[in-house]
């Protein structure tokens, strides 16, 4: 009973962890997908962003425009009211010396009217009174002239002075006239000015909805960049899990598609010819190439970067084992596979006793064949790596960077 229940314990632990293996990869190409949707929307409110700066720069120009406008429109107005101002004093003036012509008309109008009574009062006995007192007929004439005389000067005092107070009338009615076409020209500024005025207020309006937009905006893109940021963890910590899943599971592939993370193969970087590479993505690098630096013909190309030792070796595409061999010399550990275009690929220094496929063997691309060692003739760690395009001979040995990512 209890082996039953241990059994059953064990076929779900692995089950869980597969599928863990398998979810944790589906995670993170979701979350891959996930991050670059995000990019998209940030790339997308960037330029939805500068079209609203945009906008506002423009709308505050025109602001400024209308304020330089309006400024002018207002010194017009404040020269206006000076002018006005001057004119109210001398139209102030004008009054008071109408008020005085007035007043020095009605003065010298009594004074004549009251002389013209008394002549007309003394009537003949004024003219007696004057013939009487006349030594002569000389100064009779005279006396009498002297009264007419005084009557006619009365009314050409009388006129002048009425002339003098109608010029001022009229004087002052013109600056009156020229005051009510300064507040004509003053009620039009104003208006105008305050038309301006509104269009100004609307502008503002909308430079304070622009940049309300423009905080939203902006807070959409931190918030995406933030979002992006803990995805970017996600995937680390997942592509950790993965790794380490790998690791206990005796590390082949298939499930980490994804990414490229260290210690899994990455089906997603495959080149032209179909190849993946032979090695995990962060030890991906040929350190020694086609020829040695000597000039010795290499043949292959040599992945040795530091810590190499003990990652898994991937198939580099579908195919069919011919080859999987423990030599003490030469190649070491290696494994020829052929593959379904007609390529032959070799692995060569494999960790002793890491093969873990044989001659006739189907591999997949991606599937873990032996692990990176230095057994045969090598100098230390490295995957020595061949394209043949026949399975035997050196001589059809082709560059592998010509067919690898
Ligand atoms: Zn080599």
């Amino acid at each position: 009973m209890k082996k039953v229940i241990f059994k059953i314990f064990g076929v779900i632990i692995v089950s869980v962890m597969l599928l863990q293996t398998i979810v944790m990869a589906a995670s993170t190409s979701e979350l891959r997908d996930e991050k670059s949707d995000n990019q998209e929307k940030i790339n997308d409110a960037k330029d939805e962003l500068s079209d609203v700066q945009e906008q506002k720069s423009s709308t505050q120009e025109e602001i400024n425009n209308l304020d330089s406008q309006i400024s002018d429109y207002q010194s017009q107005i404040d020269d206006l009211d000076s002018k006005i101002s001057d004119l109210n004093v001398q139209i102030e003036e004008a009054q008071k010396k109408l008020e005085e012509a007035q007043t020095e008309y009605d003065e010298n109008k009594k004074l004549a009217e009251e002389r013209l009574v008394i002549m007309q009062e003394s009537g003949d006995t004024s003219y007696l009174d004057f013939i009487l007192s006349s030594d002569s007929v000389t100064d009779l004439i005279s006396s009498y002239y002297l009264a007419s005389e005084l009557a006619e000067a009365d009314t050409e005092l009388l006129d002048g002075l009425e002339e003098e107070r109608q010029a001022v009338e009229t004087a002052k009615q013109e600056l009156e006239s020229s005051k009510a076409e300064l507040n004509n020209s003053k009620t039009t500024k104003q208006s105008a000015s305050a038309q301006l005025e509104v269009l100004k207020q609307e502008k503002n309006t909308e430079v304070a909805k622009l940049s309300e937009d423009e905080k939203a905006i902006q807070a959409q893109i931190d918030e995406l960049t933030e979002a992006n940021k803990t995805i970017d963890k996600e995937i680390r910590e997942a592509e950790a899990r993965i790794a380490a899943a790998n690791k206990n599971n005796g590390g082949s592939s298939g499930g980490a598609a994804a990414g490229a993370p260290s210690g899994s193969a990455n089906l997603n970087n495959v080149s032209s010819s179909g190849f993946i590479y032979p090695v995990p993505a962060a030890y991906a690098n040929i350190t020694t190439g086609l020829y040695y630096s000597s000039g010795a013909y290499h043949g292959a190309v040599d992945f040795g970067s530091g810590g190499i030792n003990g990652q898994p070796v991937f198939a580099v595409a579908d195919g069919t084992v011919i080859i999987a061999k423990a030599l003490t010399t030469s190649y070491g550990n290696y494994i020829i596979i052929k593959h379904d275009n007609g390529l032959y690929t070799l692995y060569a220094h494999g960790q002793a006793g890491s093969i873990t496929v044989k001659s006739g063997d189907r591999v997949a691309q991606g599937q873990q064949i032996m692990r990176v060692g230095s057994t045969g003739n090598s100098t230390g760690p490295h995957l020595h790596f061949e394209v043949r395009t026949s399975p035997g001979n050196y001589n059809n040995r082709v560059n592998p960077k010509d067919y690898l990512p």
